[in-house]
């Protein structure tokens, strides 16, 4: 029996498994719905990040985990153990890394919109770069800098004109996008001009994010270009030569079992090859390299685990499942008609002969996916949708008030609640 992520197995009682512990067990312990992480799968997609960066980059590098993935304090705890640095977008973000011990020198800001609040306390606490999305930016870091006494080390994101998708790459001549600043119509020239006018400002690098779930090497060895050209004709033009080339994340997973992203250790290795060629092509210092992969540590090393309320089969049409949480705890099939797997974790070994549409409980035309096999199904099952470690948790809402389900994270077979289970007293505990 192969799952679409290694995390997954099955036991003796032919039962579903993550981390080596019992789901169904699990489930039990700490009810529905749940999310439920393999922290030591966490590690070892860290370890395969650090692992390709280390082998293939000769100059200093970072991985910083892009915490919007999943942001939680036991996981900025696991990360900065295997040495990651932490990619935060928002002040609620720095704020939770900072509580959970990351040192501010291993943070990293960025918004496209950032509040004065967010910046005083990015700066105030001296975190190690400010990713700043415009020229409004600039001069808001430069007056908070200015009123604090310090100098924020800041880096400019780009946008270079390469979008990436799953199955499509695209180079575009100006890039549509509300992120960064186009280097195609000058704005970039422009705007590491203006950084490096303004007081308070260390300009150290520039930075790019070119999409997400990319599964080939070759559109990040595109932006290492264009990044590299730029970063050269700075150097030229303005005689300022920056220090940091920050790629950003979009490291493709495996959702469903189709899926061939070409693996963590390939993709960063060529990233990290095309950078050092380019520096050798432009007679260029090797920068500093980081990437900021998010989906890629977590994504497969999460489940989310329900308990199946009605089955209505419409003779004809379709069979809905119904299940006990739904947009409040994955809103990505709502989103952008995300796919995912889903199984039986009392039956797991069993085949999938039935087809089924995961309806969630908001009280809103609302699924959790179409068409999906599974196992035969009844009231009363518990019902697990896989690869939901990325962008559930963190996206998650209350709405209907439904409270937010637990984070319970596995590491040698053992369970942790990372995250506790919210109760209608703290939905509510909020109103006056
Ligand atoms: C979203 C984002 C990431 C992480 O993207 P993944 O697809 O989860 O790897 C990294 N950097 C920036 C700037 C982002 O916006």
């Amino acid at each position: 029996m192969e799952f679409v992520s290694d995390c997954l197995g099955l036991n003796e009682r032919d039962r579903l498994t993550i981390g080596g512990a019992d789901v169904a067990e699990l489930a039990r312990e700490f009810g529905t719905p749940l999310y439920l992480m393999d922290e030591d799968a966490v590690r070892r997609n860290c370890r395969a990040f650090t692992g390709a960066m280390s082998a293939s980059y000769p100059g200093k590098w970072a991985v910083a985990y892009a915490n919007k993935a999943l942001s939680c304090k036991h996981l900025v705890r696991v990360t900065r153990e295997e040495g990651l640095y932490a990619n935060a977008a928002g002040g609620g973000e720095v704020y939770t890394a900072l509580k959970a011990g990351m040192p501010p020198e291993k943070i990293i800001f960025h918004g496209n919109n950032k509040t004065g609040e967010e910046l005083r306390l990015a700066i105030g606490s001296g975190i190690l770069r400010i990713v700043a999305d415009g020229p409004e930016e600039l001069r808001n870091i430069s007056r908070i800098a200015a009123e604090t006494g310090r100098t924020a080390s800041v880096s400019i994101r780009l946008s270079p004109g390469i979008e990436a998708h799953t199955y499509e790459v695209l180079q575009t001549g100006k890039l549509d996008s509300k992120f960064g600043v186009p280097i195609e119509t000058g704005a970039a020239m422009e705007a590491v001009r203006l950084a490096l006018s303004l007081d308070g400002i260390d300009l150290y690098g520039v930075h790019c994010h070119i999409g997400s779930q990319i599964f080939e090497p070759e559109p990040f060895a595109m932006a290492v270009d264009v990044m590299a050209a730029f970063m050269v004709k700075v150097r030229d033009e303005l005689s300022h030569t920056l220090k940091e080339l920050n790629l950003g994340g979009g490291y493709g997973i495996r959702y469903t079992s189709d899926q061939r992203p070409r693996g963590i250790r390939e993709s960063v290795s060529a990233t990290a090859e095309a950078v050092r060629a380019a520096a050798e092509k432009h007679n260029f210092p090797l920068p500093e390299l980081v990437i900021e992969p998010g989906r890629g540590i977590v994504a497969g090393a999460g489940i989310t685990v329900y308990t199946v309320g009605g089955v209505k089969e419409i003779p004809g049409v379709r069979t809905y499942v119904s299940v006990d949480g739904g947009m409040t705890d994955n809103p990505r099939y709502v989103l952008y008609g995300a796919q995912y797997e889903i199984t039986l974790p009392e039956r797991a070994a069993e085949a999938k002969t039935q087809i089924v549409t995961l309806a969630g409980r908001c009280c809103e035309n609302e699924l959790l996916g179409k068409d999906m096999p599974v196992q035969p199904v009844r009231a009363g099952d518990l019902l697990a949708v896989l690869c939901t470690g990325a962008y559930n948790y963190s996206m998650a809402s209350n709405y209907n008030r439904v409270p937010r389900p637990p984070v319970v994270m596995v590491s040698g077979g053992k369970p942790f609640v990372a995250v506790r289970r919210e109760t209608w007293e703290d939905v509510a505990g909020l109103d006056n």
